[in-house]
């Protein structure tokens, strides 16, 4: 049985959303200038790629958000749509497509006419990172515009922070303490109405390291799917 701890400061009780701002950066966002960099020498190395900041996917009125780390290479910053193009993707849109939080048939483009229902998806880090990696000052940079996702969903409910990063990210823009709620794969955090669902990140090497496992995956979101009935 999963245990939920309880995250006392109740971000649905307005006391600590952090100001809202726009939920997507310009396409040239300067912010972090490491990243910029590297989004450049990544358009000039494969000009038809997106390399740019990932707009978020899916429903702004779903009961579910699921916060990814950030656009995989040759996933989501060669496609524009989150997860899609890498093999994180494939696992987690035929989860997602198994417990309703998606309709169509996932072909890992953009145009692939996957639809998300009641789910929306968005990174901690908008652009992509040297090896998959960014750094501290980089994720709190790339916080407001998840604060402002977060903020400008009015039906949400269920937060699925995919790794330790995303978990404090989304922690930090429920405007929680980080230490509130130690990240553990499986844990359920209770904050006011919301419950934040930690899962290991599904990227190949979690998978093929057996770290997760799509059992140790589904079981996350069948626990998302009874809460949202
Ligand atoms: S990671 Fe976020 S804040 Fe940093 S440059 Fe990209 S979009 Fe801007």
């Amino acid at each position: 049985m999963t245990r939920i701890s309880t995250i006392e400061n109740d971000p649905a009780g307005g006391k600590a959303l952090p100001a809202l701002s726009r939920t997507e950066p310009d396409r040239n966002c300067p912010l972090c200038p490491r990243l910029k960099g590297f989004r450049e020498e990544a358009r000039q190395r494969e000009p038809d790629w997106f390399n740019s900041p990932v707009p978020s996917f899916g429903d702004p009125d779903g009961r579910l958000l699921i916060v990814g780390l950030a656009p995989g290479l040759q996933g989501a910053n060669r496609t524009g749509r989150p997860f899609t193009g890498d093999f994180a993707g494939d696992l987690l849109y035929a989860t997602l497509l198994e417990y309703g939080f998606a309709r169509g048939v996932y072909q890992a483009r953009p145009d692939d006419g996957l639809t998300l229902v009641d789910c929306r998806i968005s990174n901690a880090v908008r652009c992509v990172p040297p090896q998959n990696k960014p750094l501290p000052a980089e994720i709190n940079t790339c916080r407001p515009f998840l604060s402002a996702t977060i903020g400008t969903m009015p039906r949400l409910r269920a937060v699925v922070a995919l790794g330790r990063v995303a978990h404090e990210s989304a922690l930090k823009a429920l405007g929680l303490r980080s230490g509130a709620a130690p990240f553990a794969h499986g844990a359920v955090h209770q904050a006011g109405a919301l419950k934040l669902y930690d899962s290991y990140h599904c990227s190949r090497y979690n998978t093929n390291t057996r770290v997760l496992t799509p059992d140790m995956f589904r079981s996350v979101f069948a626990r998302v799917r009874a809460d949202l009935r």
